[in-house]
């Protein structure tokens, strides 16, 4: 049977081609082993590509005070302690080499005065850390991997999308994909795989993640059984466009206020100095001058209360629309223009920092951001939940697969800084290629089933089999049910009989979801990949559902109305959803491993 499929055979297959499956895949092939790279869009195209504001990397270039500690620091207290702190100890200490790797590499970075890398400020670090590239980082950071990766010998197959991954009794041998343009099933056999296939913001209606967020790689390993890691926290971004309806969700970078762009309501308030958290009230300005100079990189001012962590930016946003003080179209007002105030050519300035959020509202709104307030509300724009890892390795509990990027958790814990994903992918996709390739040089090829491949295909194709108009219907109006329900019943506030709506709306949508019909061929065909894409969101849905439930109390990205306040109990435990023998979602909690005495001290000296 698995021969009348085309086959390839790899050392390492690594599954998505954004900045972590490229990362990896360059370390594999370095280590000498043969690589394939797989994605369902064109290379280069990523959902990277669409990152602005920059990756975080503690290098010091405008701030000399900054350090692998501090990041370390500004981390944890972000992820609110529940991270793998061996991950955010990693990342701190290896992010500032991966940027200048990638600088030799050819990325070409914004300068300092003095000709260093340039870096900017963004919420919730404590010192200017992005390394940036404008607000178009993501595009260079595809742009110097994929150049780079090129002339590694990996072979990268466009346009494929993985269905399933393939087991050889406990260990993982492959995966089982089709070829979009041609509409052709194909084989990949590998004695390692690494998943890199980023976010799952598809889940809810109102999102900033592109077309392929839907959760894929986690949905695949949580199949092949491997374990999910905090499921609950999902990051709503503060600030996505609301207006027109058309464009709603697409995001407008934090650089806007990182360079100065402020948060007002209806009648013209800061709103943001209305709550300042007490942890972080020692490192936050109280007059809106003091502000201003952080912005401009004043070593003496502290942050605006603009930069403080998203998830907190998020929920005042809410309470202002809540209370009726949003602006006219259900968001609130984020003003850069005001700063010709300061600045005698301010409109050059705004334009030079930050040229893709000029050119998106000029294009998409019709608004010039130089001289008017742009209109935002929040939008869900990141998971920290994802695939378990282990921290040094990046490797799952299933024997062969690995995980990196948006999909694989731990670094963030409950809430991620801005820039700390870029960072991640550097670090962790590294890891992960050097990881993946040793596990291959050490372990022999596994078997195919033939069994589990002609399962998969049944399940892919299954939805042409189900005739029109006999109780079955197409996958879009079941997506579009899906992402109202979790936007509605398990977004930025949550309340348990909502979520409880929403476990049992999710069965029903299971049901609804295997019986959808799709007309046409295999070849390019927006109907199917829905009907399969919708498989992985009603898994990640219910992960996050189920994870959602359990977790009574607000932390990071997981706020719960009947829950408002932190329980320190709660942070002493991760949530753990795995599959059960007869195929259910079951979940448990897990306490959070000693965190060692020297990284305590870093905690407690950067208070
Ligand atoms: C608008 C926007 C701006 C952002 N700005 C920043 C920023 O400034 N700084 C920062 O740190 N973070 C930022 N982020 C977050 C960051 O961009 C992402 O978290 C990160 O790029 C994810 O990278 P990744 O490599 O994990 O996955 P992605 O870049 O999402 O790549 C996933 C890959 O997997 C492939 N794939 C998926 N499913 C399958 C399948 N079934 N079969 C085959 N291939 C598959 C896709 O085709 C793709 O190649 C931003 C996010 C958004 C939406």
């Amino acid at each position: 049977m698995a021969t009348n499929y085309e086959t390839f055979e790899y050392d390492v297959l690594v599954i998505g081609a954004g900045g972590a499956g490229l990362r990896a895949a360059i370390e594999a092939s370095a280590a000498g082993v043969k690589v394939g790279l797989i994605c369902k869009s064109l290379l280069g195209k990523a959902h990277t590509v669409m990152a602005e504001g920059g990756m975080a990397a503690a290098m010091g270039n405008v701030d000399d005070r900054d350090s692998w500690k501090v990041h370390f620091a500004d981390t944890m207290r972000g992820g609110q302690y529940v991270n793998n702190w061996r991950m955010a100890e990693l990342h701190a200490k290896e992010a500032p080499e991966r940027v200048h790797e990638l600088e030799a590499w050819g990325a070409v970075f914004d300068r300092t005065k003095e000709g260093k890398i340039s870096q900017r400020n963004f919420g919730g670090h404590r010192y200017p850390r992005l390394a940036h590239v404008g607000d178009r980082t993501g595009l260079e950071l595809i742009r110097t991997l994929q150049d780079h990766g090129i002339h590694q010998g990996i072979t990268v197959h466009m346009e494929y999308t993985i269905v399933s991954l393939l087991k050889d009794g406990e260990r993982v041998v492959g995966a089982f994909g089709y070829d979009r343009e041609r509409g052709r099933f194909r084989i990949f056999k590998a004695k390692a795989v690494v998943v890199c296939t980023g976010g799952l913001g598809r889940a809810y209606r109102v999102t900033s993640n592109s077309w392929e967020g839907t959760g894929d790689g986690v949905s695949l390993a949580y199949h092949a059984g491997a374990e999910l890691l905090d499921m609950e926290f999902i990051q709503f971004h503060p600030t996505g466009m609301i207006w027109p309806p058309s464009v709603m969700g697409i995001l407008v970078t934090e650089s806007v206020r990182g360079e100065g762009g402020v948060l007002k309501n209806k009648e013209g308030r800061r709103f943001m100095y209305d709550d300042i958290p007490d942890n972080y009230k020692s490192q936050t300005s109280l007059d809106p001058e003091e502000g201003w100079r952080y912005t401009q990189n004043d070593k003496n001012a502290k942050r605006p209360p603009e930069l403080l962590t998203r998830d907190h930016v998020a929920r005042c946003i809410n309470r202002e629309v809540k209370a009726g003080r949003g602006s006219p179209h259900g968001g609130v007002f984020l003003d850069i223009a005001w700063i010709k105030e300061k600045l005698p050519n301010s409109a050059e300035h705004i334009k030079r920092k930050l040229p893709s959020m000029y050119h998106q509202f000029m294009q998409l709104a019709n608004l010039d951001i130089t001289k008017e307030p742009m209109e935002v509300g929040p939008t869900t724009h990141y998971a920290m939940g994802g695939i378990r890892v282990n921290g040094d390795t990046q490797a799952t509990n299933v024997p062969g697969l690995f995980a990196a990027g948006e999909c694989a958790a731990g670094l963030h814990g409950a809430n991620r800084l801005g820039g700390n994903s870029l960072s991640d992918l550097i670090v962790f996709g590294k890891r992960a290629g050097e990881y993946a390739a040793k596990y291959a040089k050490e372990n022999p090829a596994g078997q195919v089933n033939d069994a589990q491949v002609a399962a998969a295909y049944r399940e892919a194709v299954e939805p042409f089999e189900h005739p029109a108009g006999s109780g079955s219907e197409g996958p879009y109006q079941v997506q579009y049910d899906l992402q109202n329900l979790m936007q509605t019943n398990v977004g930025i506030v949550r309340l348990q009989n909502e979520m409880e709506t929403a476990l049992a709306g999710i069965q029903q949508l299971k049901a609804r979801a295997a019986k959808v019909a799709v007309q046409g061929h295999l070849e390019y065909n927006p109907g199917w990949h829905t009907a399969i894409d919708l498989k992985h969101l009603l898994t990640v849905s219910e992960a996050i559902t189920m994870a959602s439930l359990d977790r009574k109390e607000s932390r990071g990205g997981h706020f719960r109305e009947d829950f408002p306040n932190k329980d320190p109990e709660a942070a002493k435990y991760n949530s753990v959803i795995s599959k059960a023998a007869d195929g259910t979602m079951k979940f448990r909690r897990e306490p959070i491993p000693p965190m060692p005495e020297a990284l305590k001290q870093v905690i407690e000296e950067m208070k």
